[in-house]
């Protein structure tokens, strides 16, 4: 199984990552993406540490569109650091998570904007897919993956919450498609309805762990062996066996980040 989002070096985990990682393992994951953020020092320590405990590890390494703000006037900067914090981590197989959020708007929207193309070109660059975060942002998140020609990089729109319509465009670019815990939420319906008709070549699952716990574990730290949750209901809602759906989830990953 797999876990293609999750921020195991976050502050939440900080106390017991070895015991996290072991449940992990024991739910029978191996392969995991974890994210981090690439102007946090604290978070590239504890990825050194997580790095050693779990070799199976992957990294993907990003400005979040939250942090992008504090690159207001200063977005020659963006690319060097976002470079120099993936080549310090070998293991590095994304650029992410990248893009806009304009439901939660902390940090200008122009800016926001700058440091998501930048880190797209940083990504052609280096020849790595990207991780992409978007939210009420779907028009000019597509114009900008167009304009940037991101279907070349390709990549995954994670914790899929979007309309039908960005879907079809962003498969129609070659992305990938993740889903999170929502699909298990009884309010998931829409997501649930985007499950059912992705190709299983351009599906993915994910926790986004420590948030989003899916259900029964709703409003607890999420982790990644939880994504056993949402492969359920994914199988369920696409009416495959576990097991297919778990080997498509292998393959899917392998094909995209090359572990
Ligand atoms: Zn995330």
């Amino acid at each position: 199984m797999i876990d293609s989002h999750c921020h195991l070096a976050d502050d939440a985990f900080a106390q017991d990552s070895a015991q996290v990682l072991e449940r992990a393992q024991t739910a029978g994951l191996t392969r995991v993406l974890c994210i981090l953020a690439a102007d946090n020092k604290t978070e590239s320590e504890r990825a050194q540490h997580l790095a050693r405990e779990w070799p199976a590890l992957r990294f993907g390494i990003g400005l979040h569109p939250h942090q992008a703000g504090q690159f207001s006037g200063r977005e020659a900067e963006v690319v060097p650091l976002v470079r120099e914090a993936i080549a310090s981590r070998p293991e590095t197989r994304a650029v992410g998570e990248i893009g806009l959020d304009y439901h939660y708007d902390f940090a200008p929207r122009d800016v926001q904007q700058t440091v998501f193309r930048l880190q797209i070109r940083l990504a052609h660059d280096l020849g790595l897919p990207i991780i992409i975060h978007t939210r009420e942002a779907e028009d000019d998140t597509l114009a900008i993956l167009r304009e940037e020609s991101a279907g070349s990089v390709r990549g995954v729109m994670h914790c899929f919450t979007g309309t039908r319509r960005l879907a079809e465009e962003a498969l129609a670019l070659g992305m990938h498609i993740s889903f999170a815990g929502i699909v298990t939420f009884p309010k998931g319906e829409n997501v649930r309805e985007t499950a059912r008709v992705v190709p299983a070549d351009r599906l993915l699952c994910e926790t986004d762990s420590p948030y989003l716990a899916p259900t029964p574990y709703r409003g607890k730290r999420n982790e990644p062996a939880w994504v056993t949750r949402v492969a359920e209901e994914l199988a369920s809602v696409r009416g495959m066996a576990i097991e297919d759906l778990r080997g498509r989830m292998v393959a899917n990953f392998d094909e995209l980040f090359r572990p």
